[in-house]
């Protein structure tokens, strides 16, 4: 066992505060990363605010979007070696046999994955998350950072990334598709960028105009304000694919009504409560709802290499761990441009 500097959330209702935690014994197959960067997802304040439920472990130390570097691997390790940039996402294993796990989409393993943080390990500990040091993970779920992207920007890629990356993909986004990304956060920023490198027609569509000089500086060809009641007017029946990204209710069926015939809108944000649906905006024009959740481990590779062949990486702001408890208030009130990634080297508790 080895002990890591990290920050963890004691109670729903309390700040983070910094701890230490065992990460396990590199095993043959494992992995052992020093954390360099790892991303705040608003998934990390669902989770440790109990928005979600009470998580199954306190103290629980979250963060699911994790850069570093090889730092030791186990005697059977093929895929990683000692100093490679490497990531790893929202899980950290699965059962690999089931039908999902054997067709590429890990994360809807029929035994359910195994999650970064907020699960149970392979040796029956908690796992814990990216707001630490370092971690062990077996190497087939640990991702290989290409050269070309920075590891601070890449960090977000694996859970923003890939979570917009897979239904933009999924639902053919690229040349003569309208698309739309709802909610310009860490989420909507990468949908933002990664639709437009497919080559897809991009629109956001945010609470205000406050953010669209950014919105079409990192690729959207159009800007709405959402607030505004002439936008659900003006742009009815316009979108091929919608991508709903905000983490909060939104009044869905409005959303529903800018689609075209047989348009797609896909769920990917996870607000805390349900979101009520009229069969009407679904039967009218024959549309598609859908959901996504990140993206199976070679999809998240694929994603990678796709971001390092575009150029695209998060935008980011860097921060200490002073600054963690803040930049949480900040995603919460939507002031983030566009995900804060934590530099774990000033975890030194
Ligand atoms: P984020 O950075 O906070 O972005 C969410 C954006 O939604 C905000 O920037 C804001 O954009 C908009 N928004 C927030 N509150 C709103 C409100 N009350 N009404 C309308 N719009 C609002 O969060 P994120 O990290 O991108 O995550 C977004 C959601 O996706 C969360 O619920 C998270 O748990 C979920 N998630 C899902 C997956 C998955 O696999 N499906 C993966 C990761 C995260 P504007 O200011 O532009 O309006
Ligand atoms: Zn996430």
């Amino acid at each position: 066992m080895t002990t890591v500097n990290a920050y963890a959330s004691f109670a729903a209702d309390q700040p983070l505060a910094p701890t230490t935690i065992e990460r396990r014994e590199v095993g043959p197959h494992d992995v052992l990363i020093d954390i360099k960067f790892a991303g705040i997802c608003h998934s990390d304040i669902h989770t440790a605010r109990a928005e979600w439920g009470e998580p199954t472990n306190r103290p629980i130390v979250v963060g699911h979007e994790i850069a570093g570097i090889v730092s030791e691997v186990g005697s059977e390790v093929s895929k990683h070696k000692v100093g490679d940039r490497v990531g790893v996402g929202c899980m950290v294993n699965s059962c690999r046999e089931c039908e999902n796990c054997q067709a590429g989409m890990e994360q809807y393993c029929l035994k359910g994955m195994t999650g970064t943080y907020d699960a149970i390990d392979v040796d029956g500990n908690p796992t814990a998350g990216g707001y630490s040091t370092a971690i062990v993970v077996t190497e087939d779920f640990v991702l290989r950072i290409p050269e070309g992207i920075e590891l601070d920007a890449a960090a977000p890629l694996l859970c923003a990334g890939v979570t917009l990356f897979s239904p933009l993909a999924r639902f053919g986004a690229g040349p003569g598709k309208k698309v739309a990304i709802i909610g310009l956060g860490g989420l909507g920023h990468m949908g933002v960028k990664i639709a437009h490198a497919m080559g897809a027609e991009v629109t956001v569509l945010s609470q205000s105009l406050k953010k669209q000089e950014d919105g079409l500086r990192l690729g959207a060809d159009h800007y709405y304000a959402t607030s505004d009641d002439e936008t659900f007017a003006s742009l009815k029946g316009s979108f091929d694919l919608i991508v709903n990204t905000v983490s909060a209710n939104l009044p869905m069926d409005s959303y529903l009504g800018l689609l075209k015939a047989e348009g797609t809108l896909v769920e990917v944000g996870a607000p805390e409560k349900p979101m009520p649906i009229s069969a009407f905006s679904l039967i009218g024009g024959g549309k598609t709802l859908a959901g996504s959740m990140i993206g199976g481990i070679a999809q998240t590779q694929e994603m990678l290499d796709f971001c390092a062949e575009h150029h695209l990486g998060a935008e980011i702001e860097v921060i200490g761990a002073d600054k963690i408890n803040e930049a949480w208030e900040r995603v919460v009130a939507s002031d983030v441009r566009y995900r804060f990634v934590i530099d774990t080297s000033t975890f030194d508790n």
